[in-house]
C-alpha cells in the first residue's frame, strides 16, 4: 500500500515527486511517455520560467527530472488503464504492467495537441502535416510553412519556423491574436511571417506530401489556395483524461475540475498541471 501514486511526469508530476520525496512519502511516478517532461520536451524555448531566461524546453524537463532523481523519486514506465476505489477509501491503480494499491493519487497526465479535422490532415500527417514545429521544422529549411492558430504555441511555432523557412504564413480565425503580447510583437515584426487574418484552413492537398492548403476568409467567404511544403497545426490542447473522465468530475472540455487545492470530486484524488481546470496553463502554474 503506497501513500501516493503520481500519474504523469510532466512539470506537474515531477514537481509533485520532488515535494512527495521531501515529505518522505512512499510513492511512485507512473509515466507512459518514453521520456519525462511532458509538453515542454518539444518546446524550443521556455522564456518565462523565473530565473532561467531562454531555457530550452528539453533541458528544463531534464533538469526537473534530474532534481526528482537526485532526491530518490521512484519512476515506473507504465500506462494506467483504470482507477478503482475500494470500500476502505483506498485505490487500485491498474496499468498495462503492475497494479498499485495507494492511499492517494495525483493525476498529472497533462494534455496533448488538438486536431482540426480537415481533409488531408490525417492522410498527410508525417508528410508535411505536423503538430510539433521544433520536432519537424528542420525538414523545411528554405521552404514555405503554414502555422494554424493564434495562441502561444502557434506564435512560438511561427517564430521558430521563421528561423529556417523562407516564408511562414500564420493563419488565424480572428482579427486578434490570443498569445502573449511579447510573442505577438515578435511575430508582427518578423519579415518572413505573414499573418492571414480571419482565415481558416479548409483542406490540405498533396499526393505524397503537402503541396497546397486551401484557406478561407471567414468574413468575405473568399477561398484561395496557398502553395506550401508544411502545415503546422497549433489549435490548442486536449486533456489526457481517457481513463478518469468517468471517475472524477470533468468540465465541458474534459479538464478535471479542481481548484487551487487540487482536490477533485473524489476525496484522496488530486489533479495538477494542464489537466486541471484553470485560467492559465504554464510550466510555472503546473
Ligand atoms: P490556446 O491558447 O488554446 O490557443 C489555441 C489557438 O487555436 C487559438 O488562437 C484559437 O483561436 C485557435 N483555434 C482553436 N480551435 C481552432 C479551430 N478549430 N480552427 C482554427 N483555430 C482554432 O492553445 P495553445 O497555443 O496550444 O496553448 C495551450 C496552453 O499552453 C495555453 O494556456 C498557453 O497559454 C500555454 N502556453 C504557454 C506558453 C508560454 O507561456 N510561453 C507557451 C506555450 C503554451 P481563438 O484565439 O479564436 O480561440
Amino acid at each position: 500500500m503506497k501513500d501516493l501514486v503520481i500519474i504523469g511526469s510532466g512539470p506537474a508530476g515531477l514537481a509533485a515527486a520532488i515535494y512527495a520525496r521531501r515529505a518522505e512519502l512512499d510513492f511512485v511516478v507512473l509515466e507512459k511517455a518514453p521520456m519525462s517532461g511532458g509538453q515542454i520536451v518539444d518546446t524550443y524555448e521556455v522564456d518565462n520560467y523565473p530565473g532561467l531566461p531562454g531555457m530550452n524546453g528539453f533541458d528544463l524537463a531534464m533538469a526537473f527530472r534530474g532534481h526528482a532523481d537526485k532526491l530518490g523519486a521512484a519512476f515506473e514506465s507504465a500506462e494506467v488503464t483504470a482507477i478503482e476505489k475500494k470500500e476502505d477509501g483506498t485505490f487500485l491503480v491498474v496499468t498495462d504492467k503492475d497494479n498499485y494499491e495507494t492511499k492517494t493519487i495525483i493525476l498529472a497526465m497533462g494534455a496533448s495537441h488538438a486536431q482540426l479535422g480537415v481533409p488531408g490532415e490525417d492522410s498527410l500527417r508525417g508528410s508535411g502535416v505536423s503538430y510539433c514545429a521544433t520536432c519537424d521544422g528542420a525538414f523545411f529549411r528554405d521552404k514555405t510553412a503554414i502555422v494554424i492558430g493564434g495562441g502561444d504555441v502557434a506564435l512560438e511555432d511561427a517564430l521558430f519556423l521563421a528561423r529556417g523557412c523562407s516564408k511562414v504564413y500564420l493563419v488565424h480565425r480572428r482579427d486578434e491574436l490570443r498569445g502573449t503580447m511579447i510573442l505577438q510583437k515578435q511575430v508582427k515584426e518578423n519579415d518572413k511571417i505573414e499573418i492571414l487574418w480571419d482565415s481558416v484552413l479548409t483542406e490540405i492537398e498533396g499526393s505524397a506530401k503537402v503541396e497546397k492548403a486551401r484557406i478561407k476568409n471567414v468574413k468575405t467567404g473568399d477561398e484561395k489556395e496557398v502553395e506550401t511544403d508544411a502545415v503546422f497545426i497549433a489549435v490548442g490542447i486536449v486533456p489526457a483524461t481517457d481513463f478518469v473522465k468517468d471517475f472524477v468530475k470533468v468540465d465541458a472540455k474534459g479538464f478535471i475540475e479542481a481548484g487551487e487545492d487540487m482536490a477533485t470530486s473524489v476525496p484522496g484524488v488530486f489533479a495538477a498541471g494542464d489537466i486541471r481546470t484553470k485560467r492559465l496553463r504554464q510550466v510555472i502554474t503546473a
